[in-house]
């Protein structure tokens, strides 16, 4: 009780100093403002334009557009760690509603989040995606859903920087980087890869693909869930979601989605 007193003493000691602005839009106020807010409550299948083989199923709760861009960012890389709240709460929402299509609903999920390159974390001084994580499987639990977090994945060697690189560039650089922890691996839940972003889909690929490798034959896909992905491009056909195993886009029931709470609801 204390505690939580006194950080939100310290939370309005610091709108008195630095009033909060959106982190989407820039406009005075809550930190992601009721117009932008509902833009990451809004989940949809992640389609990279060029669906990568092995692409997990993946859902994101907004698209990565318009001013989803800059608050993910002011997260990511401008220190507003805040942000943790609602765009932890919007990952969860996509990690609901991915294990509402897997045919096994009931299963407790395990987030896996896509480790951060040391480097990045050095630079940044946090592990950003490791807080959306375990924001986000809080947010789980208190809505009913049994959900760790669990890093069983890490990175080893130096990757290249992937800017300008092909979609198979891609695909080559990134493999080997990602190593299962076997130590850590849980049996029986259902796993979910974590992520802030999903552009290409080459990252989630080469993450999800060295996690299946240590399920049991016949066992459910490996799903993922991001806050935001690339919206699909106009004209583009729409590739077929349903490539992997038993996994059922069609079966995503949004109305579901209720017990938790969104982005923004109590900001
Ligand atoms: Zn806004």
């Amino acid at each position: 009780m204390a505690t939580s007193l006194l950080r939100e003493a310290g939370t309005a000691l610091v709108d008195l100093v630095l009033p909060r602005t959106c982190a989407g839009c820039g406009v005075p106020g809550a930190m992601l403002c009721p117009r932008c807010a509902p833009l990451l409550a809004a989940p949809r299948l992640a389609e990279p334009r060029r669906f990568p083989a092995g692409f997990p199923p993946t859902v994101a709760a907004g698209a990565y557009a318009g001013p989803v861009r800059p608050a993910i960012n002011a997260f990511k890389e401008q220190g507003r760690a805040e942000l943790a709240a609602p765009l932890g709460a919007a990952l969860a929402l996509a990690v609901v509603a991915v294990r509402l299509g897997s045919g096994a609903p009931a299963r407790p999920v395990v987030l896996v989040p896509v480790p951060t390159s040391p480097a990045a974390v050095r630079a940044r001084g946090r592990d950003h995606v490791r807080e959306l994580t375990a924001r986000a499987a809080a947010e789980l639990r208190a809505a009913g859903v049994p959900a760790t977090g669990c890093p069983t994945l890490r990175r080893r060697g130096r990757i290249r920087d992937s800017a300008g690189l092909s979609a198979s560039q891609r695909r080559a650089n990134l493999a080997g980087t990602f190593a299962l922890d076997a130590h850590r691996r849980p049996a029986g839940a259902l796993l979910v890869l974590v992520d802030d972003v999903v552009t290409t889909g080459a990252t989630l690929t080469e993450a999800a693909s060295v996690l299946a490798a240590g399920l049991p034959p016949g066992d459910l896909p490996v799903l993922a869930a991001v806050v935001a992905a690339t919206p699909r491009s106009p004209g583009t056909p729409r590739a077929d979601p349903v490539r992997a195993g038993r996994y059922r886009a069609g079966n995503v029931l949004w109305d579901d989605l209720d017990r938790l709470s969104r982005p923004g609801r109590r900001d």
